[in-house]
């Protein structure tokens, strides 16, 4: 692969210095290697899969070598590392990077299951210090870092509500303070989104969502250009927590990734469509999406991203009652928790994705019982809209007017 090559071409071009000239990563599925004979000279340490030399599955394998090589190019990093899921990606590079005692400042509209682990595992097991703020001010991140601060934490957009948080004036308070940001970018993906140009340290996926792209694979990902935080990665991933991506599943996020780009483009045009159709109609009282100029950010959104990304979010007229109607009268769409496959997945964040997070917390963040969060897919957006019409039919047979 070459630097010069644009973003496109990256995506589809493989490593492909395999030994019978596959333009495909074979899956390798030897948990272990023949070595070349016993040498008291050499160290294990020296073992390195950029030279074709592997020595144990779990410290690395070929096929997911090729596939943490395929997402370090697309996300302009030095190093990048594949795992069980995205949940284990960030766990890897929280713990790879704070240590008990140590401040962390995190987005207060964080995905849910990250916010759980914050609160249960971080804070309540390992004794970190997390605070918690509305990034989508910066000036409140900017109050809450300190010098003792040692990772800023941040995902945008956020989920459901499709808030941003501005990358690169975070990164600029980060290393005043000398900390970490880790950066979440699974909802815009590499395609619309790098944060490591915009300044922050890391950068994680659930590669389960856009990378993978066909909802055939639990992943995760981290890239960094940093050696520091690339070696304690490497170390927690593969010998302290042995936390990785198994050969199949690496080759399916490799065939994912190459269209990538593709996928991208048509998932917002496809989400642009129908926020613009949702944004029009009497029974939505509200859109969040980037792509439209009613959204708060929307200018934030021009500039950090190249490209609004295929989720959004709507609230309906009416409550609980009219977000069921609409829900279970979907046909093409997929009434499913997650995102990012080329299926159009519906979800209602308040008995689905958001639910443990209770009606409190839910309110906070200003999730009312009739938002509906959209990842909308590849189908023709006609038949998207069709379902819509179903859907808006039986909010009114439901709630007849009086
Ligand atoms: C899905 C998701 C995760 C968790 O990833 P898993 O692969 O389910 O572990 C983390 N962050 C965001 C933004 C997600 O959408």
């Amino acid at each position: 692969m070459s630097e010069s090559e644009r973003f496109d071409t990256r995506a589809i071009t493989e490593c492909t210095d395999w030994e019978y000239g596959d333009v495909v990563s074979p899956i390798h599925l030897s948990s272990t290697y023949r070595l070349g004979g016993v040498d008291p000279e050499m160290s294990l340490e020296e073992i390195d899969p950029d030279r074709g030399e592997f020595l144990y599955g779990r410290l690395s394998n070929p096929t997911r070598h090729a596939v943490e090589q395929q997402i370090t190019e697309l996300e302009g990093g030095e190093m990048g590392f594949a795992f069980a899921s995205g949940t284990a990606a960030i766990a890897t590079a929280v713990l790879s990077t704070v240590e008990p005692g140590d401040h962390l400042v995190a987005f207060d509209d964080l995905y849910a299951g990250t916010r759980r682990m914050f609160d249960q595992f971080v804070s309540g097991r390992f004794g970190v210090d997390v605070e918690y703020v509305d990034a989508t001010g910066t000036a409140n991140v900017a109050a809450a870092v300190t010098d003792e601060t040692a990772m800023v934490w941040m995902e945008s957009p956020t989920n459901p509500m499709i808030r941003l948080c501005d990358i690169a004036g975070i990164a600029d308070i980060a290393a005043e303070h000398e900390a970490i940001l880790g950066v979440d970018n699974t909802f815009a993906s590499p395609y619309f989104q790098q944060p490591l140009s915009l300044g922050a340290d890391l950068v994680i996926h659930s590669t389960t969502k856009y990378l993978n792209g066909h909802s055939d694979g639990v992943g995760g990902a981290l890239v960094t250009d940093d050696p520091a935080i690339a070696e304690a990665v490497g170390f927690q991933q593969q010998v302290a927590m042995g936390n990785v991506l198994a050969p199949f599943d690496s080759y399916l996020l490799s065939r994912g990734m190459k269209t990538l780009p593709v996928r991208m483009r048509q998932h917002e045009e496809n989400a642009m469509a129908l926020a613009e159709f949702l944004e029009g109609h009497e029974a939505v009282e509200r859109v969040y999406y980037p792509g439209l100029d009613s959204h708060p950010q929307h200018d934030l959104a021009a500039e950090q991203m190249s490209g609004y990304g295929g989720v959004l979010s709507f609230e309906l007229t009416g409550g609980m009652e009219s977000a069921k109607a609409f829900l279970e009268s979907m046909e093409t769409m997929n009434l499913a928790v997650s995102l990012g496959g080329v299926e159009t997945l519906v979800n209602h964040p308040a008995t689905m994705t958001h639910e443990p997070l209770g009606s409190e917390r839910r309110a906070e963040l200003g999730i009312s019982d009739s938002l509906v969060r959209l990842s909308v897919g590849l189908e023709d957006v006609a038949d998207l809209r069709a379902d819509f019409e179903r859907g808006f039919d039986a909010i009114s047979a439901a709630a007849p007017t009086r």
